[in-house]
Formats: C-alpha cells, structure tokens, sequence
C-alpha cells in the first residue's frame, strides 16, 4: 500500500528535510507536536518495525542518535521523546515506519 511518505520520498509532494542519505530520510513533521518535531524514515517500504530488513534497521540505530543530536543542537534543549507507532491500534496513522523525534523544552507541560 503506498503511503504519503511514498510520496515524500518519490519526490512527489514536498518536506522540509534536515538529514537524508542512502538509506534514511529525516524531515519536519507537517503538524509538530513542539517545535523541531522530526520524523525519520527508511527508505525501504515497510510499515511497521518488525517488517524492517536488518541492514535497514541497523542503519537507522546508527543515524537516529545523530539526527537526535542535531535536532537537540537546533532547538537549544537535550530533553525529547522518540516515539515509534506501529499499526492502527498503536496509533500510526501513515503505514509506513517512522520515528517521531519530539523535543521537549522546559516550558512544555504534559505529552501535547
Ligand atoms: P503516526 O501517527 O503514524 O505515528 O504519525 C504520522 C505523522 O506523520 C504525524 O505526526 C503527521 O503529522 C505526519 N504527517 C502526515 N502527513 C504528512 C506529510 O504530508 N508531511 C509531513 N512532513 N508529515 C506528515
């Protein structure tokens, strides 16, 4: 089943995107949660984790804490969720896999 992210990554519709290489591509989220809100995806077309080939996966583990660190590097706090949904039940709303990197600075209260 073809995803928005299909989209995104085919160059279909637009994304403001802060990481990219073979394998992943990191982007704003179009409704942020807070402000730096990023969402990271492989470009295999899997929709949920446990779908992921080993090499996907295991370049996603190397560049997720690097695009985590430039998103604490931008939006000036070292304090952020990473969240990662996986089915309709679970919330996930787009079917393809994605991590939600969310920064939490101070004055934010609750889980928005
Ligand atoms: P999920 O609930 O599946 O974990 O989250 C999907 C996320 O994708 C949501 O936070 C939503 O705002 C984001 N999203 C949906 N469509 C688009 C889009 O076209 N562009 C971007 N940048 N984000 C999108």
């Amino acid at each position: 089943m073809s995803t928005i992210f299909d989209r995104i990554l085919d160059g279909d519709i637009p994304c403001h995107r802060v990481f990219e290489n073979d394998h992943v591509l990191a982007f704003m989220d179009i409704s942020p949660i807070s402000a730096g809100h990023t969402l990271v995806i492989p470009k295999e077309r899997k929709a949920k984790l446990h779908e992921l080939s080993d090499e996907a996966a295991a370049e996603l583990g190397r560049v997720l804490p690097r695009i985590a660190r430039a998103v604490c590097r931008v939006t000036g706090t070292d304090d952020y969720n990473v969240l990662q949904n996986n089915g309709r039940t679970a919330h996930q709303a787009v079917f393809h896999v994605h991590f939600h990197i969310i920064p939490r600075p101070s004055q934010t209260v609750g889980l928005g």
